[in-house]
């Protein structure tokens, strides 16, 4: 069984997941947005041994979701993985967004391992898909295990990502959303802002999805 917790943030308000299959005790950690030391925390307060941390899983590159990846890397070990279309983020303060809002750098080391579409990542007894949903970014994923559904900055609860930042395009978030819309199964959403809630939901009140 997977157990989902957030982690919480300081600052940027961007949610950061500990995905947990706690048969195994294998865990990831989505979008380190929190500080190193709230990450930690959680991770020791749930007994587990950061020796199992198995990915650190990246919905996109805009600064607000890496903010802690070279600190956890450092800390853990653990390898970072991120979509190959926001390669560049890691490293580039103009890409990440960090620049552009605040005339500074913010850059981390390169990913460990790029992602496409429809990659499976093992996690204990369970596997995690990638599924490319371009738009908000070019590398922008959601994951999806199990009945949980992690959607980044590509749909919020009743909203949807900007696109007016570095790679984003309205269009292909319009096909990315529809192609969202049309998953039979009612995903419980943990999305990148916000608060959580499920597929059926956004099917039903999310503007961005009905009127598509
Ligand atoms: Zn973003
Ligand atoms: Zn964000």
């Amino acid at each position: 069984m997977m157990k989902i917790i957030k982690i919480p943030s300081v600052g940027y308000e961007s949610n950061c997941w500990l995905l947990l299959e706690e048969e195994s005790g294998c865990f990831s950690i989505i979008d380190p947005s929190s500080s190193i030391e709230q990450i930690l925390q959680s991770i020791r307060q749930r007994n587990l041994d950061e020796k199992n941390l198995q990915y650190i899983l990246l919905t996109h590159g805009h600064f607000d979701h890496i903010l802690s990846v070279d600190a956890l890397k450092k800390a853990t070990g653990a390898p970072v993985l991120i979509h190959e279309g926001d390669e560049s983020f890691l490293t580039n303060a103009e890409h990440n967004a960090y620049k552009h809002l605040f005339r500074r750098d913010l850059t981390m080391q390169p990913a460990d391992r790029l992602l496409q579409d429809g990659d499976s990542l093992p996690l204990g007894s369970s596997t995690i898909r990638v599924m490319s949903t371009p738009g908000h970014t070019q590398g922008s994923v959601c994951y999806i295990i199990e009945n949980i559904m992690l959607t980044g900055d590509t749909l919020f609860d009743q909203d949807i990502g900007r696109t007016d930042l570095y790679g984003g395009n309205m269009e292909q978030l319009q096909k990315s959303l529809q192609m969202i819309a049309a998953i039979q199964e009612n995903y419980t959403i943990y999305p990148g802002h916000g608060s959580v809630t499920t597929l059926q939901k956004q099917r039903a009140y999310n503007p961005y999805l009905k009127t598509l």
